[in-house]
């Protein structure tokens, strides 16, 4: 499913409490969320509240601060629930996996077990 332009995103609509999520962390900038459908046993979005930059290379570009707000949520997650080790992953551009066009990170940790990635 993509949701490409829809407005306000669907992690919007977790911010403002209009949809439930199991909300776990928040800053006056950025929620983390548990992930609907886990892919790893510590899978959480870790999300700006402004919808204002669509991928992680907008976000980069136009507000770097607010990156590394997300990468520090997202070492504080790892650090509480998977000893400080994780995987970050922004999928970026539709044909990367990428269905919600609300810039996210996904934070995976625990039982990753070996792969490519990992290999290198
Ligand atoms: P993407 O594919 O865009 O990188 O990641 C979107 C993620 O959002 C997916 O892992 C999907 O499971 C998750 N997701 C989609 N809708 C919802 C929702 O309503 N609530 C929560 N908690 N996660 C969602």
């Amino acid at each position: 499913m993509s949701t490409s332009g829809d407005s306000p995103s669907i992690f919007s609509r977790i911010v403002a409490r209009e949809i439930p999520a199991t909300i776990i962390a928040e800053t006056e900038t950025v929620i983390a969320f548990e992930d609907i459908a886990p892919k790893a046993p510590v899978h959480v979005l870790v999300v700006p509240k402004t919808e204002k930059y669509r991928n992680v290379v907008e976000l980069a570009a136009g507000d770097p601060a607010l990156l590394a707000e997300v990468v520090a949520l997202a070492s504080r997650i790892a650090d509480e629930r998977a000893g400080g080790e994780f995987r970050l992953v922004f999928n970026t551009g539709e044909a990367a996996g990428q269905t919600v066009f609300h810039v996210h990170a996904h934070v995976l940790a625990g039982g990753l077990g070996e792969d490519s990635l990992a290999d290198g």
